[in-house]
């Protein structure tokens, strides 16, 4: 496994981040112990870098990982704070329920740009000043939008941003892939650390995943690349495309058949909580015969499995 420093953070990270939303329950929910077996695997097998978020409820598979783990894993977490309340009780949280004193990477969730960012600045000034007090390592943001990107280097205080990187350019809100890897270019020489989210577009470049990950390695502005794993046979598979060797065609064919989906329950009672909150304006309320639901457009959804923080029905799943 190769290894990079996360621009001037000193944290050295596996250039594969496993991507633990897929474990929870807005994903494949799987049981606590599986889940954390899979990390400690993934660990063992050099991958010491994790992201997780405040808003993935997964920090208990975390906190049991890291029980039969000797040296600590670069846990990147992210929080929705908005002021200092706010952004006390996240850090609190995540140090408490993953029983870390100190958090490795703390970044402000989804900023779509400076204007999200000045009014999240009351947080994000707790955060460095945590920093400041050993309670974290480094602070930043993630986002979908090449603004974002454009304005956390701007803002000149942070340390890593978490952002979309595909050859399609698939969940970038605000412009072309071309102009995401122009802001990342920037943000790189400005010495921000960078790592991917959706380098398989959030599961529609499953098909072409060879291609998808050769062209996100191949950036050099970018230290790692976070890829969601949820299986014995993923973490396989992901570590040998990471370690350039071409998996069994057998094992790729029968992962690429699971096409994961966004599933909304027949029990939706159309609220529009979830339509609201959807990054990616890919689900709208219809009529199914008498019943108004909600449904997905599976074109502009990437399973980020967002939305399903928001139905207080549990009624979205991705299967
Ligand atoms: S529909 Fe849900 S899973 Fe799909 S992009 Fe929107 S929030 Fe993410
Ligand atoms: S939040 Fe849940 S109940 Fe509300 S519209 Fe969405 S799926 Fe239906």
């Amino acid at each position: 496994m190769e290894y990079r420093l996360l621009g001037k953070t000193g944290l050295n990270v596996s250039r594969l981040c496993f991507g633990t939303l897929t474990l929870g329950p807005l994903q494949a929910n799987l049981p606590l112990e599986q889940g954390a077996e899979l990390l400690q695997k993934a660990y063992s097998c050099g991958i010491n870098f994790w992201d997780t978020a405040e808003l993935y409820f997964n920090y208990n598979y975390l906190r049991l990982a890291l029980k039969k783990i000797k040296d600590l894993p670069v846990i990147t977490t992210k929080s929705y704070a908005y002021n200092r309340e706010g952004a006390l009780a996240s850090l609190e949280k995540a140090r408490r329920e993953m029983d870390l004193d100190v958090i490795p990477v703390f970044l402000l969730h989804e900023q779509e740009s400076a204007l999200t960012l000045q009014g999240h600045k009351e947080a994000l000034d707790f955060f460095l000043e945590s920093k400041e007090r050993g309670l974290i390592n480094a602070v930043g943001i993630s986002c979908h939008t090449v603004a974002a990107v454009e304005a956390a280097v701007d803002f000149g205080c942070l340390d890593v941003i978490h952002t979309i990187v595909n050859f399609k350019g698939i969940g970038i809100k605000d412009g072309t892939i071309e102009e995401m890897l122009e802001a990342i270019t920037r943000a790189h020489k400005s010495g921000l650390g960078i790592y991917a989210m959706k380098v398989l577009g959030g599961g529609h470049l499953i098909p072409e995943a060879e291609k998808a990950i050769n062209f996100a390695l191949s950036l050099e502005e970018l230290d790692s690349l976070a890829v969601g794993i949820a299986s014995p046979a993923e973490l396989t598979v992901n570590l040998q495309y990471f370690e350039g060797i071409k998996p069994p065609e057998h094992i790729v064919r029968e992962l690429a058949r699971k096409k994961r989906r966004l599933k909304v329950e027949d029990w939706c009672t159309a609220c529009g909580s979830c339509v609201e909150n959807c990054p990616q304006q890919a689900l709208f309320l219809e009529n199914e015969g008498e019943h108004l639901r909600a449904a997905v457009d599976h074109s502009r959804c990437i399973l980020c499995g967002y939305c399903g923080a928001y139905c207080s029905e549990f009624c979205l799943k991705i299967f």
